[in-house]
């Protein structure tokens, strides 16, 4: 059986970073899953509070267990953004890999002091389940902006990341570092990117020495990208850009088929409308090593 942080320390020493994908459907699932099969490289499936609540917490572990089992896939599963201790217990029980525990909008003392007590509780009730903490301010909600108040203010440094790991026990951090949930208009129009502050990152993992996350992946220039997993990230977050792919998937196969009412075949057209999307950000994440196994 895979375990993430085995994968994790792997992709750590080869300098590459884990792909996670937010999923909140079945077309989602399908994509993030046949993409990583495709490469054979490990992918992380994750779904925040919201989208939890929609597809079912039990429910979903089930489902991605026996993806695991019947495939001999590393494919994992993480509690995204989850902003309570009783919502992280139900997903430590459901069996998630991983939790995001989010009380970056708490004053650093407070996230500090109630993001220990959460690795303490989940931790207990399962010891291999990898806590991640947040500091600092990468705005909330994958979805698309209007303008970009949030990209300049509360940046991570390397000191508070230290004492953060340090206090908490936490096995991941996710530092604010120039990135943010969502995309600007201008980004869905290929416009625009966002750019990274890479040696903050360089900084931040030499203090801290953990996995770091980088939450709000979409919309990133590919090459800040590469220096960022250069610099020490290990996990890349993508939510938004298969939101967008998604819609534009749906929209474009209900145009096309016009009177079809049969969902399984409108849906794949839009299963390889975001194949497209996780496909091209395995391949930049995983580069060094296909490179090497090509
Ligand atoms: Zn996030």
């Amino acid at each position: 059986m895979y375990v993430l942080r085995e994968l994790l320390q792997e992709a750590h020493e080869s300098g590459v970073a884990i792909g996670h994908f937010n999923i909140s459907d079945l077309v989602l699932l399908k994509a993030a899953f046949s993409s990583a099969q495709a490469l054979n490289v490990p992918v992380l499936v994750g779904l925040s509070e919201g989208e939890r609540e929609f597809v079912g917490t039990r429910q979903i572990a089930a489902f991605v267990q026996s993806l695991r089992e019947e495939f001999g896939f590393p494919i994992f599963l993480n509690a995204d953004h989850t902003h309570s201790l009783a919502k992280g217990v139900e997903a430590a029980q459901a069996g998630f890999d991983s939790i995001v525990f989010d009380l970056s909008a708490l004053p650093f003392e407070e996230n500090v002091c109630q993001t220990k007590q959460a690795v303490e509780a989940l931790k207990a009730i399962n010891p291999s389940m990898l806590v991640e903490g947040e500091i600092g301010d990468i705005g909330t909600g994958s979805v698309i902006h209007e303008s970009s108040s949030v990209l300049s203010k509360g940046l991570s440094t390397p000191e508070e990341a230290r004492q953060f790991v340090e206090s908490t026990g936490v096995d991941i951090l996710a530092p604010a570092v120039g990135n943010m949930h969502g995309m600007l208009k201008s980004m869905v129009q290929g416009e625009t990117k966002k750019h990274l502050d890479i040696e903050r990152i360089a900084a931040i993992k030499r203090a801290a020495q953990v996995f770091l996350t980088l939450h709000g992946g979409s919309g990133t220039d590919d090459e800040d990208l590469r220096k960022a997993i250069r610099a020490g990230i290990n996990i890349v977050h993508i939510n938004t850009e298969l939101r967008v792919a998604w819609r534009r998937g749906l929209e474009q196969s209900l145009t096309k088929q016009s009177h079809e009412v049969v969902l399984y075949k409108i849906l794949p057209s839009v299963v390889d409308s975001v194949k497209e999307v996780v496909g091209s950000r395995l391949k930049l994440f995983n580069s060094r090593q296909l490179v090497h196994g090509a």
